[in-house]
Parts: structure tokens; C-alpha cells; sequence
């Protein structure tokens, strides 16, 4: 079977051709414009590679309700452009193929799970920090949709008491992506993450991307949690974001696998085709 993946993502589209296994027999990225300009660039790669059926993880929000008139839309995305777009009927009807539809983070945690560190287990949970921060949620075997879809970036958190910063989110101020992605911390430090090198910023960092992290564990359970994104190839973090999850639980959840916190908060574990490599099972599954 060949199946076509897109990871949409709001400065550049990724598009692959693979297998339901997994492999990836090509793959070319295409910046994102306007849908007139990036639309047809995307169908022609597709058409060119005789696809089966197409997945696709989108940049958000989108509306994943079957039963809704909009299913298949990106909706209210600040990427004024792509609102309201009808991205899954437009491929539908120029390619003649099925297509299947999710968030990005959630097609990155079914890539973790269908063939990376994640593999056979039913709890799982994929966060990327980097422009934006958002949780893709696999739990009791399937992806977590919900009336919308997780939106776990723009929870609420206590914040640092040495950060005087006023957050960048242009809805909460204050939330964890406005205090914890990319843009936030350029902003807060004048340089951008990959160039930061002050330990006591990146101890706040770790310190609110373990407060999110112990909300989602005590609210979902899961049994592995997967870190990705651009912030998160910073790999120092990762210790400094256990010991500040396990401070914070302070002992209270005794299970197997929070004895073992670096088995527990992992790295992404596919080179960072996590993304592309879900979207082929969502194509698969389509
Ligand atoms: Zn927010």
C-alpha cells in the first residue's frame, strides 16, 4: 500500500510517501503559504506518487467531529489564510483517495506509538515544545478527541517566583505556552532557545514543563510520556524536568513506572519523523 503523509504545520508543510509499516520511500517539504499557492503544490506530490489513501496532522485548531458539517476543517488558527479552510475535502476531491485527518501532536504520538519508544502500550502521551506547545493524548488504546480535541498547551500553571515575565499568549497571557514555548522565551531572554545558555532560565523552563507534565500524569495516567519539539533538543532539560516532576509529586503516585522517571519522560524516539510516521497510520487507517 502506498500512503501519502502531511505533516501541516504553520511555516512548512512535510510531505512524504511511505508504506503502513512505516518506511518512508520519499519525502519533500513545502513552505506554507496561502492555500491558493501551497494547495495545488501539495496535490501535484501527491497525484505524481499514486497514493492509496493520504493521513494528515494538522496545525490547529481543526474539528475531528465526524458528525460536524465542518469535519476536516483547520477552524479558528490565527493563520488567518488557512481559517475556516476544508483541507481534508479539498485533497478528497483532487486526489480520489481516503483521507485521515488528526492534530499533529496526536499523529506524532501515534508515530511513537505505532513504531517508536512507546510501542504496545494503550497511555501514552506526546508533548512538543517549540513554537507552540501541544499534547497529543493516546489513551485507553485510541487518540483522545473529545468535543474538540486536547488543547493541554494552554493549561494554567503556577508560575516561577523569580519570573517577572508577563507571557506571550494572545488569549491567557500566562499559561504554559505563553510562558514555555519558543517565542516566550526569545522574548523573555532577548535570544532564541537554541542560543540560550543561563542555567537558572532553563531551570524555570524545566520547571513549567514539569508542572504540565505532573497535571497530565495525575489526570491521565499514563504509562510513558514522550518530549519533542525544537526547545526540546535541548537534552539537558530532560533530567532537570524529572527531578522538578518528582519534587512536585512528592511522592505520591507509586506505580512501576514512576519509579523509573527516565524511562518514563522520554526523548522523541524517531529522529523527529514521529509526525510523518503517524500520519501514515492515520492514511492506513483511513
Ligand atoms: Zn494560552
Amino acid at each position: 500500500m502506498r500512503i501519502g503523509a502531511l505533516e501541516a504545520g504553520g511555516t512548512k508543510m512535510v510531505c512524504a510517501v511511505g508504506d503502513e509499516l512505516g518506511n518512508i520511500y520519499d519525502k519533500v517539504t513545502i513552505p506554507t503559504e496561502t492555500p491558493d499557492e501551497t494547495m495545488p503544490k501539495m496535490i501535484e506530490y501527491f497525484k505524481n506518487a499514486h497514493v492509496d489513501a493520504l493521513g494528515i496532522g494538522c496545525f490547529g485548531p481543526v474539528c475531528l467531529d465526524k458528525a460536524d458539517a465542518h469535519y476536516g476543517y483547520i477552524t479558528s488558527t490565527p493563520k488567518i489564510a488557512w481559517r475556516s479552510y476544508d483541507i481534508v475535502g479539498a485533497f478528497e476531491a483532487s486526489l480520489g483517495v481516503p483521507v485521515g485527518f488528526d492534530t499533529d501532536v496526536n499523529a506524532a504520538c501515534l508515530g511513537e506509538v505505532s513504531f517508536g519508544s512507546a510501542s504496545g502500550l494503550s497511555d501514552v502521551l506526546y508533548l512538543t515544545v517549540g513554537t507552540g506547545i501541544g499534547l497529543g493524548i493516546y489513551s485507553g488504546g485510541k487518540l483522545l478527541h473529545g468535543n474538540l480535541h486536547p488543547e493541554a498547551g494552554h493549561i494554567l500553571l503556577r508560575r516561577h517566583p523569580s519570573d517577572t515575565y508577563a507571557g506571550k499568549c494572545p488569549y491567557h497571557k500566562d499559561c504554559f505556552e505563553g510562558l514555555a514555548a519558543g517565542p516566550a522565551i526569545e522574548e523573555r531572554y532577548g535570544v532564541p532557545a537554541r542560543e540560550l545558555s543561563d542555567a537558572k532560565a532553563w531551570d524555570i523552563e524545566a520547571y513549567y514543563i514539569a508542572q504540565a507534565l505532573v497535571s497530565y500524569i495525575l489526570i491521565l495516567a499514563p504509562q510513558k510520556i514522550i518530549l519533542g519539539g525544537g526547545v526540546m533538543h535541548k537534552t539537558e532539560l530532560f533530567p532537570m524536568i524529572r527531578e522538578h516532576v518528582e519534587k512536585l509529586l512528592n511522592g505520591y503516585i507509586v506505580t512501576r513506572e514512576l519509579k523509573d522517571l527516565e524511562d518514563y519522560i522520554v526523548p522523541a524516539s524517531l529522529n523527529d519523523e514521529q509526525g510523518i510516521k503517524g500520519c501514515l497510520v492515520l492514511g492506513r487507517d483511513a
